[in-house]
């Protein structure tokens, strides 16, 4: 089973802004900050196939498609898509840069090709 990495993205956007609202809704201490648990611990408490995340494949093309946003990749390029993805929100935090160094990166790799 395939799941489109770019809803999975969204669901998990979705999912750490609930919890930093539920965080922000708590009593805390003084310079207790929210902290957001990694991109993997959150991927697994959804349930891809309950929201309709799982891609079909065309057989023929051998493309995954997303009934719900259209996406259409290969398993490669979905593959490749949600690490991408990932590696951008567990950056995010840090330093912006890092995600620029990729968007960069990915773009002159595009120009070589
Ligand atoms: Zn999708």
């Amino acid at each position: 089973m395939v799941n489109c990495p770019e809803c999975v993205s969204r669901e998990i956007t979705k999912k750490k802004t609930q919890l930093e609202a539920e965080f922000n809704a708590e009593e805390q201490e003084d310079g207790y900050e929210f902290r957001a648990p990694p991109y993997r611990e959150i991927e697994d408490t959804i349930d891809f196939e309950g929201l309709g995340l799982i891609m079909k494949l065309d057989s023929a093309t051998k493309h995954f498609i997303c009934k719900r946003c259209g996406l259409y990749a290969t398993r490669e390029q979905v593959s490749d898509i949600r690490y991408k993805l990932s590696r951008k929100e567990s950056t995010k935090s840090d330093k912006q840069y890092d995600y620029l160094d990729w968007w960069q990166k990915s773009k002159s790799d595009k120009a070589k090709e």
